[in-house]
């Protein structure tokens, strides 16, 4: 069975609702959808969301931290030809 939620417009909005700790009934209320449906996709869906919006968080931290180094390294580069071209 297809879950109502995952296929629904404002999944995004609801997803976002749930992690926030808005409560079923208010979620349910604004959105239209079914109490029942929410705790199923709560149990079911939301943890694998998560874990795939932390991994993508990771991922983008990873991502400038190697840019920051990458910056150091060009800055050391910089500072090393400067140095050798005062000496020259
Ligand atoms: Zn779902």
């Amino acid at each position: 069975m297809v879950c109502k939620i995952c296929r629904s417009e404002k999944r995004k909005q609801i997803d976002k609702a749930l992690v926030d700790g808005a409560s079923l009934r208010t979620i349910a209320d604004r959105f239209r959808v079914s109490k029942t449906g929410l705790i199923r996709h709560q149990a079911n869906h939301i943890p694998a969301i998560l874990a795939a919006a932390k991994e993508a968080t990771e991922a983008a931290n990873a991502d400038t931290l190697l840019a920051r180094i990458q910056k150091l390294i060009d800055d050391g580069q910089d500072i090393l030809k400067r140095a050798k071209r005062a000496k020259e």
